[in-house]
């Protein structure tokens, strides 16, 4: 079992965890994927072996554009995490990539969450943090070879309202 080293936390993806391993296996070619349920063709975000809106187990890995707008987030004002207690003040972000928005019904839309960086990969400034920000994901090369996709601030126009806790 691997064992990677991100922001001096070690972290490991056991070989037969295949929910896990294919999404960071992708990660390190650069390209972000998600679930693409193989009975209704819904794609979905969320760790968990079951489709959320049909009955079926089987899914296939699914590349997306990795394009989204921030659809909530958190900023972390302070963390126990040694390896993060210098990033604070930094915000996770969940993310509604554009595939598959508004479906299966309105409201409803392709989400994951992440944390949100700057071009250095540093965190995002709380003050840029904001409901409706246009994002893209970046990829994080960590240390060994470990990859972890993150977004940033595309500089798109907003989609939809935009909202900050920062006025
Ligand atoms: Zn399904």
């Amino acid at each position: 079992m691997p064992v990677y080293e991100h922001r001096g936390q070690q972290m490991s993806v056991p070989d037969q965890d295949l929910e896990y391993t294919g999404y960071f296996d992708a990660a390190k070619e650069g390209r972000l994927v998600v679930k693409k349920c193989q009975g209704c063709g819904l794609l979905r975000g969320e760790p968990g072996p079951a489709c959320p809106w049909c009955p079926s187990q089987e899914w296939e890995w699914q590349d997306v554009s990795g394009k989204g707008t921030i659809y909530s987030y958190q900023i972390v004002a302070h963390t126990v995490i040694p390896g993060f207690k210098d990033w604070a003040p930094f915000a996770i972000v969940l993310v509604e990539l554009d595939e598959q928005s508004g479906k299966p019904e309105p409201g409803d839309g392709l989400r994951i969450t992440a944390n949100l960086v700057d071009s250095n990969m540093d965190a995002e400034k709380e003050e840029n943090v904001a409901i409706g920000k246009r994002v893209e994901v970046v990829f994080h090369k960590s240390e060994g070879d470990f990859v972890l996709p993150q977004f940033k601030l595309s500089g798109e126009a907003p989609q939809g309202p935009v909202w900050s806790h920062v006025t």
